[in-house]
């Protein structure tokens, strides 16, 4: 079928078999590309209750269908497993040339199960597919590995583990190109196959139903994206160019282990003051006419040099205001050795501000920590921890395993520091002032996540796609709106289309370009169809897992300490604010107040 390479790839590890198959249509047509893929493959492959660190787990690696021909921001692919952060499907989204690849090398899917007796690293050059020693890259960190590789492979696209993946950190990431697969430990899952890299050559060439049409429409796109209002802050000041906005007009920051909503140094780390002074040029992924990327480089003092991809506003607030830090060069090497080391940066602030927080409070001394101060905005403390948890050292072992089973090891009472859902370290919206977020954070499938819904565009505007008038302090709503949110921006993973599009690509949008590209007809309600069966996919494996209502709860902090300043002051989520929305999701779903799918809901999504 025109839009697709037709073959899966599968290899195994433990005997080294690898084996090429036939995409079936049928399969096709139900599921379409990227997460949809991903999910099946999931649910049929991995073993009830398999240890997500064992060789029964299975990485997948799923391009979205639109990789491979220049739809403006759709290259996106995704890698996907069982997490070994929070138990539930693992997906992480990245934009880097991978997924293209791997289309252009004649695979719609890669599988990887099992476990390699040594280090190894996989090679993919269209129908030549082998496993290579990797021995010598073990230790070495993402940007010499890939280096390494590619001394070795030419020109091929690597995506790679860092120190943090080979010592199974839970929340270790997977890099391409300056770009990361960074939540849910995916990182980790390789690390535990004795997988370093993934390195990936394709020379064919994929084709769309009607070029001409496709063209035009690539054209019309990157025109209206080049056009918007939103370019210009976009592409000057990255993701963090909101930043101040959630500080001061939305007081919706979480600062120092969400014990605030507003950074009171928030202005050193606002790329509207550092951008000037530390961009050295845009980075954009593949096939965006709209690049935020940018890299940052410092050229004199201490970190003279260094060279990041970043520093995106997610790591403003983990690195930055979470832990209270406010250098925005000692942030920029943070968020370095994160990269080379392999971390996902939220996680790994996280893990970090819980430390401080608990050190602040003496449930934590220097006995624990090493001898270290971890004093909240000490830039010292933060880098060294980092390095502690990468390495698994003191420490670190423990903030290694997460939030969540940190404060199991720990106890004394530091169960209520610990700010995650699902066990899944949350992302930078204080949702006790987004309530909709906060419902977004408590129905994710992969724990708490900003970007299952992208809930805090409507939120934070009030209007966005076909719902407007949203007061982000009410609870009213709630359970239609993200259940709607979701359903949409699944499909965005399914066609691999970077969701900072949204504002251009919608229902509409997708049933053209998914005609034109591959010949299928979709209705716009048929679409959004397709995301609701994935999502109720992704329900069921974590349901079949043992997840139960209790595990779509906020944490604590959130439903007991009010925001103390700022335009959101006073506001909490309480209890019953939580239940009512988990009721009204519940509901919008077409599942039990427990959660679970109906016998008619699942047959009616093809879901047997
Ligand atoms: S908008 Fe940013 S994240 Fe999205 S595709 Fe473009 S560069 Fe990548």
């Amino acid at each position: 079928m025109n839009g697709f390479a037709g073959r899966i790839l599968k290899i195994d590890l433990t005997t080294g078999a690898v084996e090429k198959s036939p995409l079936p249509e049928a399969f096709i047509r139900t599921y379409l590309g990227g997460t949809g893929f991903a999910a099946r493959f999931l649910y049929d492959n991995v073993p009830p209750n398999a240890d997500a660190l064992g060789p029964s787990n299975v990485l997948i690696l799923a391009p979205g269908l639109l990789n491979g021909f220049p739809v403006p921001t759709g290259g996106k692919v995704l890698f996907c497993a069982k997490s070994p952060l929070t138990g539930t499907i693992a997906e992480s989204v990245m934009g880097a040339r991978l997924g293209s690849e791997l289309k252009r090398a004649g695979y719609d899917l890669l599988l990887v199960s099992g476990v390699s007796g040594s280090p190894c690293y996989i090679y993919i050059d269209d129908e030549d597919v082998e496993i290579k020693d990797a021995g010598g890259l073990w230790g070495k960190d993402t940007r010499a590995t890939a280096e390494d590789i590619r001394r070795t492979e030419g020109d091929a696209v690597v995506a790679c583990i860092g120190i943090a993946g080979e010592n199974l950190v839970r929340y270790a990431n997977i890099d391409c190109e300056d770009r990361q697969s960074g939540r849910g430990g995916l990182g980790a899952v390789m690390g535990s196959k004795r997988l370093k890299a993934i390195a990936v050559k394709g020379t064919g060439n994929l084709r769309p139903h009607d070029a001409d049409k496709l063209m035009d429409l690539c054209l019309r796109y990157t025109e209206r994206m080049i056009e918007s209002t939103a370019f210009n802050d976009d592409t000057k000041y990255g993701t963090g160019e909101f930043l101040e906005w959630m500080n001061s007009e939305k007081g919706t920051f979480p600062t120092r282990n969400w014990r605030e909503g507003v950074f009171d140094d928030r202005e050193k780390i606002d790329p509207y003051h550092w951008a000037p002074l530390y961009t050295k040029r845009n980075n954009a992924c593949l096939a965006c006419p709209k690049p935020c990327g940018r890299i940052f480089g410092i050229d004199e003092g201490k970190y003279a040099g260094l060279r990041i991809d970043g520093i995106e506003y997610e790591l403003l607030y983990s690195l930055g205001g979470l832990c209270g830090m406010g250098d925005i060069e000692e942030l920029a090497r943070a968020n370095e050795l994160c990269d080379l080391h392999g971390l996902d940066g939220i996680s790994a602030g996280a893990a970090v501000a819980f430390a401080m927080d608990l050190f602040q409070d003496g449930i934590l001394t220097r006995e624990d920590t090493g001898g270290l101060d971890l004093e909240f905005g000490d830039p010292e403390a933060e880098l060294k921890l980092i390095e502690m948890i990468a390495r698994r050292e003191g420490l670190g072992d423990v903030l290694a395993e997460g939030v969540k089973r940190a404060s199991e090891r720990i106890g004394k009472g530091s169960e209520d520091y610990a700010v995650h859902v699902k066990g899944m370290e949350p992302p930078a919206y204080d949702v006790r002032g987004i309530k909709g977020m906060a419902l977004a954070f408590m129905t994710s499938s992969r724990g708490a996540c900003h970007l299952r819904s992208c809930a805090y565009a409507l939120e934070l505007t009030g209007k966005f796609w076909k719902f407007e008038g949203v007061d982000r302090f009410s609870t009213k709503g709630k359970g239609v709106e993200i259940k709607e949110l979701e359903d949409m921006m699944t499909v965005y993973d399914v066609l691999g289309v970077c969701k900072f599009s949204r504002g251009f690509f919608l229902a509409e949008g997708f049933v053209d370009i998914l005609r034109t590209v591959t010949g299928l007809e979709f209705s716009e309600s048929e679409i959004l169809g397709l995301g609701e069966r994935i999502n109720n996919l992704k329900h069921m494996f974590n349901l079949r897992e043992g997840l139960t209502r209790d595990d779509f709860r906020l944490p604590k902090r959130l439903l007991t300490l009010p925001i103390p300043e700022g335009v959101s002051k006073g506001h909490v989520v309480t209890e019953e604010e939580m239940n009512k929305m988990l009721d009204d999701y519940f509901e919008a779903r077409g599942w039990s107040k427990e959660g679970l799918p109906t016998e008619e809901k699942i047959s009616g999504l093809d879901l047997v």
